[in-house]
């Protein structure tokens, strides 16, 4: 059964929101050094976080303006020439840096993360790893990715051209709460190192975690005004929208939409990271003994609120009820709580929104006919926002959970008869950002991945596979998104291409302008010969 663990440790004493201490968990004054780093002046108002797990308050800090927002963009402008001037090895530097710095600090920023979202911190934990992998990749291959590339010219040995990754300017970077540390530096990395500057505007909820990457960075080394972070909702994304010269967007799809329209209106790129309904298929010959830890941690990692999360088992009927026995039992096993430690299995849901959400999409499933085989419940003895890990038997095709993403800590079961008919139920739905298969068959695996419509496909693991290989680009195919995070295709997104062609022969009468002084038809007759010799020849 799950195990509520009291608060222990450090969080303990902040518990009770009766003490005056806890009138905000975190005081003002250990907030400050963060909090001066918001771009704001007008005092358009003030925001108070929440500690998830009790429904304290957790800081409070101003909000910025738009015209807060303009002077970000501007400031980042104006820093961002010197910066693009700099060279690939000054630039590398400061990433090597931080991918030290981010490991050596980590239990600063693991506890900031926990009481910002309410994850247990093995989760938080996959956030330091993943920026950790992310600097090193982007300082080892980033150069290569960069580099400048010859092409062949229109004519052979007489143009010369070669392309050029140039940076975009500011880049627009607008975060959601689910993983504070690592979505802010995955977009911010290959960004930066790419010689732009970058103006962030993450979650309110989890607005002190990305003030501390602000500070990371300029202990990294990274240079003023480069990577700057505005707060507030919604309006200031939009005006952020408004102001950059390309837009990293990681939220839901529903916003994501209004982002890209906005974007479009200007002409500006967007890398849009949006909302999932990933399957899962365990197939008849897969190996349970690591399938089923696997698929746990597929579905109930950071309480289900991942964008790659596993919302849809489909589970082939020979293995189905073995299986669902074992599956079921460990979920069972999973030990919820709010320790800033290790002890806990999964944490809290961030808000009372996300757990009116939860309880609203299996409650809906419940009155249609759905089975609760495990969970189904609110944990409030645990804390105001928890929810059991949920598994759901019989969903109905009209519930909404069996359409809508959940984005919880619940996972809906469907049996099928054939691979033929799994990859029908996994490409059934809107979405596209992440799959998996389980099945002791590799090769056949891959066969089936490759009629999965989804931005990654995850073989005998359920995500970090994917996400943690830093040089593979991720995203989504359908309504989860455009573009890509991660690998070439990251940093590609947010430079500019430039050609540059070099036409030579001038000085030895081999121009166009000689050819085209010959006058009348002989140009033409001229390049069709040349032309016809470049086929016969095959040159590119
Ligand atoms: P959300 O769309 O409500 O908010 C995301 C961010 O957008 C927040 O910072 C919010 O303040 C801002 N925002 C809201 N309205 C805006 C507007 N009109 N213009 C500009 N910015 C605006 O999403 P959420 O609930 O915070 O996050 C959960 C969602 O994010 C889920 O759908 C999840 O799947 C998705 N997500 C996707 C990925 C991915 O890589 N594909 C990663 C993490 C989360």
């Amino acid at each position: 059964m799950s195990t509520a663990h009291e608060g222990e440790g450090a969080l303990g004493e902040l518990l009770d929101p009766e003490l005056p201490a806890a009138t905000y968990v975190l005081e003002p004054d250990v907030v400050e050094p963060l909090t001066r780093r918001i771009v704001t002046s007008h005092a358009v108002g003030t925001h108070r976080s929440t500690l998830p797990f009790t429904g304290a308050p957790l800081a409070a800090f101003p909000l910025s303006s738009p015209e807060d927002v303009a002077s970000a963009v501007a400031r980042a402008r104006s820093a961002q020439a010197g910066w693009a001037r700099t060279t690939l090895r000054e630039r590398t530097a400061v990433f090597d840096r931080l991918g030290t710095l981010v490991l050596e600090r980590q239990s600063e920023i693991l506890d900031l993360i926990q009481m910002e979202s309410g994850k247990a911190r093995r989760s938080a934990f996959e956030e330091v790893a993943d920026v950790a992998m992310a600097c090193r990749h982007y300082a080892v291959r980033g150069p290569g990715y960069l580099g400048e590339r010859r092409v062949p010219g229109m004519l052979p040995v007489l143009t010369g051209v070669r392309v050029h990754r140039r940076p975009v300017g500011v880049v627009g970077a607008i975060a959601p709460w689910n993983y504070p540390l690592s979505l802010v530096l995955s977009e911010a990395v290959p960004a930066l190192l790419a010689g732009n500057a970058v103006v962030l505007k993450p979650d309110p909820q989890t607005t002190l975690s990305a003030l501390w990457v602000a500070e990371l960075l300029q202990e990294a080394g990274l240079p003023d005004d480069l990577f700057l972070v505005v707060a507030g909702g919604g309006g200031i994304g939009a005006a952020l929208v408004d102001r950059v010269d390309h837009i990293a967007f990681t939220g839901s799809t529903a916003t994501g939409r209004k982002v890209a329209a906005r974007a479009g209106e200007r002409l500006i790129g967007t890398t849009l990271e949006l909302g999932g309904k990933n399957p899962l298929y365990v197939a008849a010959d897969a190996d349970l003994d690591s399938a089923v830890p696997g698929v746990v941690r597929a579905c109930f990692s950071n309480s289900g609120q991942l964008c790659m999360s596993i919302e849809r088992l489909v589970l082939h009927e020979r293995i189905a009820d073995a299986f669902l026995d074992r599956f079921a039992a460990a979920v069972r096993d999973l030990v919820l709580g709010t320790g800033l430690d290790y002890t806990a299995d999964m944490g809290s849901l961030v808000s009372a929104a996300q757990l009116e959400r939860v309880t609203r999409h299996v409650d809906d499933a419940l009155a249609k006919g759905a089975r609760a085989v495990v969970g189904g419940v609110h944990r409030s003895d645990v804390g105001p926002y928890f929810y059991a890990p949920t598994v759901l038997d019989g969903v109905p095709e009209d519930a909404l959970c069996s359409r809508e993403e959940t984005f919880g800590p619940v996972v809906a079961v469907t049996r099928v008869g054939s691979d033929d008919e799994a990859v029908r139920v996994m490409n059934d739905t809107e979405f596209g950002l992440n799959a998996s298969i389980w099945s002791t068959d590799v090769a056949r695996a891959r066969r089936l991945a490759a009629r999965v419509q989804s931005g990654t496909v995850v073989i005998n693991d359920g995500y970090a596979s994917a996400w943690g290989s830093a040089g593979a680009p991720m995203g989504g195919f359908k309504a989860s998104g455009q573009g890509r995070r991660h690998g070439r295709e990251g940093i590609e997104a947010v430079t500019e291409v430039q050609t540059v062609a070099v036409q030579r022969g001038a000085r030895f009468g081999a121009s166009l302008d000689t050819l085209y002084a010959l006058g009348g038809e002989t140009p033409s007759r001229v390049l069709s010969v040349a032309l016809g010799m470049m086929r016969r020849l095959r040159l590119p």
